[in-house]
């Protein structure tokens, strides 16, 4: 019957085709230079995908990734200050756990750290509850969430997630115009030269206002 008839295939045969031998090898190692977890980082992400992942509209279709910026300042026997961004595919890691995973795994109890997050969404129930804990671990540990949107808010789960994490004492925000600006300026790859202006787009003072109601209502 045509149904049980499986075609031949070479890619079962586990032999490799001579041409593509060197192919596949650079592509190996093309991925091994990739860091774990699908995560990708850095310092400047590329301008365009500011404006698509950034932008605080009421529904965020379409945006499967989660960017966050972050700005780490310590206090103490060694003070300074470092940044970068994280990215994901919502994948694997998110990027709140690439962040704790990989940029901040421990904290020095002899420093006091100012964090501050600036993420396209805001994180989802798991996140939120790392998030808490962590914070609650970590006393000299302070962390200023600021996000672009409000992610399944009108979830009670969510609502008792968000709730927690500000019981824990992390800040959690509506990015103002203002918040976008920086980030514009600060992380955002900006062509060579002359820096470009911040263009904000047209509803974006409408949109905060309309997320920092909603928040309020759910953190009241
Ligand atoms: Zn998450």
């Amino acid at each position: 019957m045509a149904e049980n008839q499986e075609e031949p295939s070479d890619t079962q045969t586990g032999e490799e085709q001579p041409e593509n031998a060197e192919e596949s090898e650079e592509k190996k190692k093309e991925l091994e230079k990739l860091p774990p977890f699908e995560i990708v980082g850095g310092e400047r992400f590329p301008a365009f995908f500011f404006k698509f992942q950034f932008r605080n509209v009421e529904y965020s279709s379409g945006r499967n990734k989660t960017f966050l910026c972050y700005v780490v300042e310590t206090q103490g026997k060694e003070s300074g200050s470092f940044r970068g961004y994280l990215e994901d595919e919502h994948a694997a890691a998110h990027a709140e756990d690439a962040f704790f995973n990989n940029i901040l795994p421990t904290c020095d109890p002899n420093l006091r750290y100012n964090v501050t997050w600036y993420v396209s969404s805001s994180p989802c129930v798991p996140c939120a509850d790392r998030i808490a804990q962590i914070l609650q671990k970590n006393k000299n540990l302070r962390l200023s969430i600021l996000v672009s949107r409000l992610f399944m808010w009108e979830e009670p789960e969510m609502q008792a997630a968000l709730k927690k994490l500000k019981a824990s004492g992390c800040k959690l925000k509506i990015m103002k115009p203002q918040d976008f600006e920086y980030i514009w300026q600060n992380f955002a790859e900006q062509e060579e030269g002359e820096a470009k202006a911040f263009e904000p787009w047209e509803d974006i003072q409408e949109n905060f206002l309309y997320y920092e109601e909603k928040l309020s209502e759910v953190l009241h």
